[in-house]
């Protein structure tokens, strides 16, 4: 039986106002698949460059990596689900930004019963990124409780999660962000220190707060405006781990800087690599699950708009005035 459903759609690339609301029709699951209908929606700055085309997708594109809601129907194959189950996901290719869709089921996983339908919308795709960020992404020379870190946009969505998990980790997070209240939003959730980095040279308070020693990780998802400094900011063999663009992606570079620097690594990381299986999206859904469940993280929701209200909830995010995370209402 085909239903329909509002879907936010672009059919060029571009700014906010490319954003409309087409209807769409949403038919049955096949193999593999499922069907579910949203609760809330999750929004992520990754939208933001599926919509202006800094990530490549066919148009029309229908936006949205994240969301939570009904399970309706699942399609041949499909054990870990089932109609009447409530559940949660982050998934490519994008498409949530909608009431109903058909989806793989393979990154959709049961929402605990702890867990409400805005809460699992807004931590999947970011909560996953912090953990496989803090878990997964580490420094040759490992991370021990009590080493040094440094967290850009510190009190944005992925940025109030991980400076939660980093502090029950042991490890010291150094936080950045763009307003001295931002700054206190990042060490009232366990950042160790926070720096406003539209005021203060970063990378001197980095020096001054690790002995000038440096930080064994950058985690950098500014890019552009960020990335020169975030390299000063290491002590020898560290790792930067970059995972975003929010200023504009990262100029080329020549490799010999890296041994001039102190022999540093660089990697570029992305969530869709570690959530390629469903085994690995449900052991990290798991790990994500029980720090949220046990109150060790707890998911900010700063900002709720309506599915209809897309747009101001773009503007809101590009123009920096967000923090924590923000979701859509179907
Ligand atoms: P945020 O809520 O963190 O919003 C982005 C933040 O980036 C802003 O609030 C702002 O914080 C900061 N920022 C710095 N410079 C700019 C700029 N020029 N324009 C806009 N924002 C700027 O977003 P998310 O939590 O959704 O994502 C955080 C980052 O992580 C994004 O870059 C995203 O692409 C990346 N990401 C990467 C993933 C991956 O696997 N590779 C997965 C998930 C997210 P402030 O004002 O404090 O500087």
């Amino acid at each position: 039986m085909s239903q329909s459903s509002r879907a936010v759609r672009i059919h060029r690339t571009g700014g906010p106002e490319e954003m409309v609301i087409d209807t769409v029709a949403v038919g049955e699951p096949g193999p593999g698949q499922v069907r579910i209908r949203h609760h809330a929606i999750g929004l992520n700055f990754i939208d933001v460059y599926q919509r202006t085309g800094l990530y490549n997708n066919p148009l029309p594109l229908q936006l949205g990596m994240e969301g939570a809601g009904v399970v309706e129907a699942v399609g041949e194959g499909v054990t870990h689900l089932k109609a009447g189950d409530r559940a949660a996901y982050a998934a490519n290719p994008p498409g949530s930004y909608c009431d109903v869709r058909v989806m793989p089921a393979m990154n959709v996983c049961k929402l605990p019963d702890a867990i409400d339908f805005e809460t699992g919308a807004a931590m999947m795709l970011k909560g996953l990124t912090a953990q496989y960020l803090l878990k997964k992404t580490r420094p040759v020379e490992g991370l021990e409780p009590g080493d040094f870190v440094l967290f850009h946009a510190a009190a944005g969505g992925v940025g109030l999660i991980a400076c939660q998990w980093a502090k029950a980790l042991g490890l010291q997070l150094i936080g950045t962000a763009g307003s001295d209240d931002k700054c206190a939003l990042a060490l009232a959730h366990g950042a160790a220190h926070a720096i406003n980095y539209r005021t203060e040279n970063f990378v001197e308070r980095v020096k001054a707060i690790t002995a000038g020693k440096g930080v064994k990780v950058v985690y950098d998802s500014v890019g552009k405006d960020t990335w020169e400094g975030s390299l000063d900011c290491l002590r020898p063999f560290g790792l930067m781990a970059s995972f975003g663009n929010a200023s504009g992606p990262v100029a080329p570079f020549a490799p010999g800087i890296l041994g001039a620097k102190g022999s540093l690594y660089v990697t570029r990381q992305t969530l869709f690599t570690h959530i390629s299986s469903r085994a690995a999206t449900q052991a990290m859904a798991d790990d994500l699950f029980a720090v949220v469940t046990s109150g060790q993280v707890k998911i900010r929701i700063d900002q709720r708009f309506a599915l209809t209200d897309v747009q101001a909830a773009h503007r809101s995010l590009e123009a920096r005035a967000t923090t924590g995370c923000t979701i859509l209402l179907p």
